[in-house]
């Protein structure tokens, strides 16, 4: 790690459970950064947290965090840092939870989601981390594939990461050939760890795609991740 960071540029944080992935229904402290290298904008769905992502606050490590959020943590609920893309500022996250962990003495249970176009760093790949969550993007993201794809990243979080799963939005039939063609049949992530999510950022939306994407991983046994915060607040996010 280079120059010495004291702040993180955080957009939110709220307590709640995690919604999504292979810790979905476990209570978590959500750290949300700003920035993304993405704009999803494609066809059947577009990214739910740009409103929020796309403002950040400069705030000092010892500001990031009240004291309750610190007691969940220190009982067990996961620190979930996302985004936008939160390796964006991969330095400064691993200075924050060095300084985490000498001001209060634990470390967290650790789970960071990113959309795996970004190689993640020595000090975030070989340990502190305990959960990755992949959201690499098919081609439904608006996204070109040189833009959405980094092979080198997705196969050093493949290598190197604890417990990585690849969360795969899901939004029709489609999507499915594309993510053999380009990501399974290719080898470039390990089946075994995908699981596909429906695509949806309301209830409704959800009741169309859930059925598509339920029959997908009943036909190629592929796990299935629902949108939990979706089927219990609908729209309202920070919940
Ligand atoms: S990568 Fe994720 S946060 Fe970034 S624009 Fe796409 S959906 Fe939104």
């Amino acid at each position: 790690m280079g120059n010495v960071k004291t702040s993180l540029i955080v957009s939110e944080v709220f307590y709640s459970i995690q919604g999504e992935g292979q810790c979905a229904g476990i209570s978590a402290v959500f750290l949300r950064l700003a920035g993304c290298n993405l704009l999803c904008s494609g066809v059947g769905w577009v990214c739910d947290t740009i409103e929020v992502w796309k403002k950040g606050r400069h705030t000092y490590f010892q500001d990031v965090l009240p004291v309750e959020y610190i007691q969940h943590l220190e009982n067990g609920a996961h620190l979930v840092i996302t985004g936008g893309e939160p390796l964006l500022h991969q330095e400064a996250i691993g200075q924050y939870l060095v300084w985490f962990m000498s001001v209060h003495n634990f470390k967290p249970i650790i789970e960071i989601e990113t959309n795996g176009t970004i190689v993640p760093e020595w000090y975030l790949s070989t340990g502190v981390v305990n959960y990755w969550n992949v959201s690499f993007k098919l081609s439904t993201s608006g996204e070109p594939y040189e833009k959405r794809v980094n092979e080198l990243a997705l196969t050093t979080i493949g290598r190197d990461c604890n417990n990585v799963s690849y969360k795969v939005v899901i939004s029709r039939e489609e999507d499915i050939l594309e993510l053999f063609k380009d990501f399974l049949d290719t080898k470039l992530i390990d089946e075994s760890k995908v699981m596909l999510m429906p695509a949806g950022s309301t209830q409704d939306e959800l009741t169309v795609t859930r059925p598509i994407v339920v029959e997908a991983c009943k036909a190629f046994n592929l796990g299935y991740t629902d949108r939990l915060h979706i089927v219990i607040w609908n729209k309202k996010t920070g919940v």
